[in-house]
C-alpha cells in the first residue's frame, strides 16, 4: 500500500472563508443543481457554515459505503477542497500518487476524485475490475492535456513512426490521457512524472531511441537540459493550436527531425508558463531561495535555486529552517497552502509571480477548481442514492470534451487493449525508477 508519508496536513482557520469562487447555477449539471442552489443560498463561506451543510451529504455517504469509500484530491485543487477532502479522511497527493491509490487499496470500491479528468483516468487505468472511479466534475480538464488530445497527437505520431519505425519511442508525461499512455506503451516507451522524467528519458536514450515527448514542451526541454542534451538535437513540433499539421512543417523541416534526439510536442501549462527569469532575479536579489516546477520555461528554471515536482516543493517548505524565505513557482492554490503551512513553522513563502506590476500573481489551476463543494456533496449523495450520472464515472480510455461534456468511450475490447498498453508504459516507468 502506498503510504503518503509526506502528505500535507492542512489546517482550516475558522475565521477565514472557504476560498472558492461561486459558479453560476446554470453552470452545473442538472443533477447537481439542487446542491448548488443550497450552497449558493448559504449565508457565508465560513468553515462552520460550509461543514454543517456538507456534513448532511458526506456523512450519510460515509455511513453507507463505510471503508469502501475513498476520497481523493490533488495538491492543486482550489477552494480549499483539499482541506475538505482531508477533513473527511480523504487523501491529497500529486498525480502519480493519486494514480496508485485505487490499485494499492483493493478494499476501496467507490473512489471519488476531486481533480482533473486525466488524473481520474490514470486511477481508473490501474484500478481493479470491481473498483469504480468517479470525478465530481467531468468538465475539469487540464489545459496542457487539452492541446494533446489523441486525435491531435496520433496522426502526427503515425507520421513519425512511418519515418523512423522502431527507432522512435514515445514518452508520455503523466498529464496525458490513457490513449497517449497506450501510445507510449505500443512504441516501447514509458510514462514519466516531473520527478522522474530525467530517469525515463535517459533510459530511452540508453536504448538508442529517438524520443517523442508529449505533451509538455517545457518539461521536455528542462529534462533535455538537465541531461546535457545538445539543444540543436531537440525539435519542437508546430503548435497544436494550429490544428492538423504535417511533420515537414516543423521548424527546420525534416532535417531538424532527423537530427533530433528528442522531439517535443508543443503543449504547455498556462499556470506555469508565466514564470520569467526576471521574477527569479527579483526574489534572489532580496535574499529569497527560489524553487520552481519544471513545467516552467527553461530560462526561469535555469535562474532558480532548485526545480522539482509538487512533492519536492512541499517537502522543501516542510523541511526549511525557521526564518527561511522561499519563493515558489508553481500553481497558486498550492502556494497558498504552502504559505499557511510555512507560516506555522516560521518559514516565509511567497508565490514567484508575486512581483510588482504583474497582474496574474498567484494564478491557480482554474479548470481543476471546477470541483467545488456542491460537486463533492452532490456526487456523494447521488452515489449513496444510486443515482450518480454515468457521465461522472471514469473508465480508462474515456475522452471528454470539457466544454460540451460529450464523451467518447471505448468498447470493452478496445478498452482492454488500451489498458494493456498503458499499464505497460507505467510499469516501464516504475521499473526505471526502481532500478535507479
Ligand atoms: S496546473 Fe497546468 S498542468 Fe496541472 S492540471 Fe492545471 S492546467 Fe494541467
Amino acid at each position: 500500500m502506498t503510504i503518503l508519508t509526506d502528505a500535507p496536513r492542512f489546517e482550516l482557520e475558522p475565521d477565514l472563508p472557504i476560498c472558492q469562487t461561486d459558479f453560476p447555477l446554470d453552470w452545473y449539471q442538472e443533477e447537481f443543481k439542487p446542491y448548488a442552489e443550497e450552497y449558493l443560498a448559504l449565508p457565508d463561506r465560513l468553515p462552520a457554515t460550509v461543514f454543517a451543510w456538507l456534513d448532511r451529504y458526506v456523512r450519510p455517504a460515509q455511513d453507507h459505503f463505510g471503508d469502501a469509500l475513498l476520497l481523493l484530491a490533488h495538491f492543486y485543487m482550489g477552494g480549499e477542497i483539499v482541506k475538505l477532502v482531508e477533513r473527511y479522511g480523504g487523501s491529497v497527493a500529486d498525480s502519480y500518487q493519486l494514480a496508485l491509490q485505487a490499485r494499492n487499496q483493493p478494499e476501496k470500491k467507490v473512489i471519488v476524485e476531486s481533480a482533473v479528468h486525466f488524473m481520474a483516468e490514470a486511477i481508473a487505468l490501474l484500478a481493479h475490475d470491481d473498483q469504480n472511479v468517479w470525478i465530481t466534475n467531468p468538465k475539469s480538464g487540464c489545459t496542457m492535456e487539452l492541446l494533446a488530445k489523441d486525435w491531435m497527437v496520433l496522426p502526427v505520431a503515425d507520421q513519425l513512426i512511418e519515418r523512423y519505425g522502431d527507432d522512435l519511442t514515445v514518452i508520455a508525461y503523466m498529464n496525458t490521457s490513457g490513449r497517449l499512455k497506450a501510445l507510449a506503451g505500443r512504441t516501447g516507451g514509458a510514462v514519466c512524472t516531473s520527478s522522474n522524467a530525467h530517469l525515463v528519458v535517459e533510459w530511452a536514450r540508453s536504448l538508442g531511441k529517438k524520443i517523442l515527448f508529449v505533451p509538455d514542451q517545457h518539461l521536455g526541454r528542462n529534462t533535455a537540459h538537465r541531461l546535457g542534451m545538445d539543444p540543436d538535437r531537440i525539435a519542437l513540433l508546430p503548435s497544436p493550436e494550429r490544428g492538423a499539421f504535417r511533420i515537414e512543417d516543423t521548424e527546420g523541416g525534416l532535417d531538424a527531425l532527423d537530427r533530433a534526439e528528442m522531439i517535443l510536442w508543443g503543449s504547455s501549462c498556462g499556470v506555469h508558463t508565466i514564470f520569467t527569469p526576471a521574477m527569479v532575479r527579483h526574489f534572489k536579489a532580496d535574499g529569497w531561495r527560489v524553487l520552481i516546477h519544471p513545467e516552467s520555461p527553461l530560462e526561469a528554471v535555469l535562474e532558480a535555486d532548485g526545480q522539482g515536482s509538487t512533492n519536492y516543493l512541499w517537502n522543501a517548505v516542510m523541511t526549511a529552517a525557521p526564518g527561511d524565505k522561499l519563493a515558489i513557482g508553481t500553481e497558486g492554490h498550492f502556494v497558498r497552502n504552502a504559505i499557511d503551512a510555512g507560516r506555522a513553522r516560521g518559514v516565509e513563502v511567497r508565490h514567484l509571480a508575486d512581483v510588482p506590476n504583474f497582474a496574474q500573481a498567484g494564478c491557480g489551476c482554474a479548470t481543476m477548481s471546477r470541483n467545488d463543494p456542491p460537486h463533492l456533496a452532490g456526487m456523494l449523495d447521488l452515489l449513496r442514492k444510486g443515482e450518480a450520472p454515468e457521465i461522472n464515472r471514469v473508465l480508462a480510455g474515456d475522452v471528454v470534451d470539457e466544454r460540451t461534456m460529450a464523451r467518447d468511450r471505448l468498447d470493452t475490447g478496445e478498452r482492454a487493449e488500451l489498458v494493456r498498453h498503458a499499464r505497460a508504459s507505467m510499469e516501464r516507468m516504475i521499473a526505471v525508477v526502481e532500478r535507479a
